[in-house]
């Protein structure tokens, strides 16, 4: 019912050359072969490139951030309506990078998920506990919070939730299967009561470090449905065999 989804993060990495190498070699990976949907997520000056380089592939475009404003005196930030000028269908939203480097709030995020909403793109949107969080037993009191703050009954349209535990992230550490599984079944009851029925509709994927030996393990969960790729997503075969796992 849930079709799988493999999204890469290149966060902020990349050039002209890299890009183009990276995505023919992708490109032909995947051609003829039937695997889950991939989403790529380039930094925003390249987001022309890589629509360009993607035309004619099943290879979809994501952003990796947006402005919750529409237009006018905001320096250096970029509009919803400027990503979907470039074929932008997902927007990350709420990385913990976002959150803990730029200070994002959980107010911030859920407004960025409702104008995503709004303007009728997808947004993928990050929630995870850090490590001393989960030491401390508290991870899914902060899951918990963080869903709730998101307002998710009020969106119109649909979502993807990315569970990203900060102390996986780039740090080669991933959640084993089972804890990954354990939080995603919390996170698919705690769907259920915040947007009934609907919840069991909603793609929760997995990211922090996965790899292309552990995706097999993590996307066989039941409740893991895909995954959010940052470091293994600049490899072309790396990145293939991941897709290939989902
Ligand atoms: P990682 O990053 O795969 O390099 O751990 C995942 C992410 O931050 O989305």
């Amino acid at each position: 019912m849930r079709t799988p989804i493999v999204i890469a993060n290149w966060k902020m990495n990349g050039s002209l050359a890299a890009n183009a190498n990276l995505i023919s070699q992708l490109k032909q990976q995947l051609v003829g072969r039937r695997v889950a949907t991939v989403v790529i997520c380039p930094p925003a000056p390249y987001l022309t490139q890589v629509e360009q380089l993607i035309e004619s592939s099943n290879i979809q475009l994501g952003a990796q951030n947006a402005s919750e404003y529409s237009a006018g005196a905001y320096t250096g930030e970029v509009s919803l309506k400027m990503l979907q000028e470039f074929g932008v269908q997902y927007v990350i939203i709420g990385h913990s990078e976002r959150r803990v480097i730029f200070k994002e709030t959980d107010q911030q995020v859920a407004e960025k998920c409702k104008s995503v909403v709004a303007s009728g793109l997808i947004p993928v949107i990050c929630i995870g506990e850090s490590l001393e969080e989960r030491q401390q037993g508290n991870a899914q009191a902060v899951i918990k919070k963080q869903l709730q703050a998101l307002s998710l009954g009020d969106l119109s349209g649909p979502f993807i939730i990315a569970y990203e535990p900060i102390w996986a992230i780039g740090t080669g550490e991933t959640a084993t299967p089972e804890q990954a599984q354990e939080m995603h079944e919390f996170i698919r009851t705690q769907l259920r009561e915040l947007i009934a029925e609907q919840a069991d509709s909603i793609k929760v994927l997995y990211g922090g470090s996965v790899k292309s030996d552990n995706a097999g393990q993590l996307f066989a969960m039941p409740d893991i449905d895909g995954g959010l790729v940052g470091g293994a997503s600049l490899q072309a075969e790396e990145f293939f065999a991941i897709c290939r796992a989902a």
